[in-house]
């Protein structure tokens, strides 16, 4: 049994899990109703009224929400109390497209540092901890959301945000940092950056807590061997609080959603039925305390499977699968479907070759799409250039049912990436 922020809600039984979702899905349906015009219009549409809300099933009838609904309310139209009300805005990267904004109340954050806190704990983190920020600071939820949950366990807070690498990297064997948070790409960069500064004897690092953006277990494997932590995935979305939402504890089977405050649901994305416990599907997000900007039934895109079975932690949130995906990261080559991360596990099983930065150019040329993988030749390569492209190759076609043509580059010939990494051009969208 490991350490819990707050063990009462961590350790709930299901019974008592489901009564709390149940009564806050009842409060936060009403005031939904009540405030936000676009939740009433379409409950009204759907023949949905609050009182309608019996039990935690009834979830199910009530309409979806949307990233473009998001977008189509902005940036206020969707809050469900008065914008007096509100003390910070948040705004998504915008990876998949225009940005859209989050309003918090004041409890709003202090939940949120709740959800972070929780995850920091998990990892081992305690008020004797040195915690660097090094997601970024601003707009972006990282850097502030993982601050806010650090200063709540009482860690000592080290916010460098990100960039700046090698000073970052003084600071963290000067200060003893002992938990690092930032995107698993910046972790790798980071740890790319200890080694040729030959510090990493210096290093005093227990734990990093590293999300944002899909990352492989060889990834994770890495990043363990250049900075000598224990990586732990976290999962979180701006459209429902930032980081915080989903994390790993020490079983690492699997993220603990915070229960208590969001209900998952799985769902088939194009019938948009809900599906039985185990399947894999959307994950869908309700946020049941939030009093901001309250999301119901939000289609996160990403991809996962739900697992209610006990963890060995003593928590008894449901632990959410790392997604595999997002529906909209999904690239339509010549028709066939294909996922960044399936490419990022090839190059990872050739990790003596070629390093895992690489990025993605889909084109379209006579009408026909093109596809070529970038990638940098790891710096202690010293085989035939010609035979490792044909390999890699046949390896792609082999996974993707696809070719791709892949070009191999010198190292330290892609441009590093300090908060989300850009992996895929598609100069398609241009020309349509
Ligand atoms: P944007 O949609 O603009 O990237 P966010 O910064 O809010 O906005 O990013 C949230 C998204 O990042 C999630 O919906 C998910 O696709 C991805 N993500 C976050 N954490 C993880 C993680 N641990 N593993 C895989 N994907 C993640
Ligand atoms: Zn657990």
């Amino acid at each position: 049994m490991g350490n819990y922020f707050q063990p009462d809600i961590e350790t709930m039984s299901r019974e008592e899990i489901s009564e709390l979702q149940l009564k806050n899905l009842q409060w936060q349906v009403k005031r939904v109703y009540e405030n936000v015009q676009m939740y009433r219009e379409r409950m009204d549409d759907a023949g949905v009224h609050p009182d309608d809300i019996k039990e935690l099933s009834d979830l199910s009838k009530l309409p979806f929400t949307t990233k473009q609904d998001l977008r189509d309310y902005y940036p206020f139209q969707l809050l469900a109390v008065r914008k007096r009300d509100i003390v910070r805005i948040h705004a998504s990267s915008g990876t998949t497209g225009k940005q859209i904004v989050a309003g918090y109340t004041r409890n709003d954050l202090d939940q949120w540092a709740n959800g972070v806190a929780r995850q920091l704990v998990a990892t081992g983190a305690s008020n004797k901890s040195r915690v660097q920020v090094s997601y970024g600071y601003g707009l972006f939820t990282g850097g502030l959301g993982a601050h806010q949950g650090a200063e709540k366990v009482g860690a000592m807070v080290i916010p460098t945000s990100s960039g700046n690498t090698e000073r970052q990297i003084r600071f963290m064997c000067d200060l003893g940092t002992t938990h690092l948070c930032c995107t698993p790409s910046y972790a790798m960069y980071l740890g790319e950056t200890v080694k040729e500064m030959g510090v990493k004897n210096q290093l005093n690092l227990q734990a990093g807590i590293f999300g944002a953006e899909p990352w492989t277990e060889e990834m994770r494997k890495q990043i363990q061997d250049a900075l000598g932590l224990k990586a732990y995935d976290i999962y979180g979305l701006t459209e429902i609080m930032g980081p915080g939402v989903a994390y790993e504890c020490e079983c690492q089977n699997g993220m603990h959603i915070c229960e208590d405050m969001i209900i998952p649901e799985i769902i088939d994305p194009d019938t948009e039925e809900v599906l039985p416990p185990g399947s894999f599907g959307e994950l869908v997000l309700t946020t049941v305390t939030k009093e901001g900007q309250p999301m119901i039934r939000y289609r996160t895109r990403d991809l996962c499977r739900l697992d209610y079975s006990t963890c060995s932690c003593g928590r008894t949130h449901v632990r959410m699968k790392k997604p595999a995906g997002r529906t909209d990261d999904m690239l339509i080559i010549r028709g066939v479907n294909v996922f960044p991360s399936q490419i990022e596990e090839v190059l990872l099983r050739n990790s003596i070759e070629v390093s895992p930065n690489y990025q993605i150019v889909v084109d379209r040329v006579n009408n026909t799409d093109t596809f070529d993988i970038n990638v940098e030749l790891s710096p202690r390569f010293t085989g035939d250039v010609d035979a490792e492209k044909r390999k890699l190759e046949s390896q792609l076609r082999a996974q993707l049912g696809i070719g791709a043509k892949v070009h191999l580059l010198r190292p330290k010939s892609i441009e590093r990436s300090e908060g989300k990494a850009k992996r895929v051009i598609d100069n398609r969208k241009l020309t349509d």
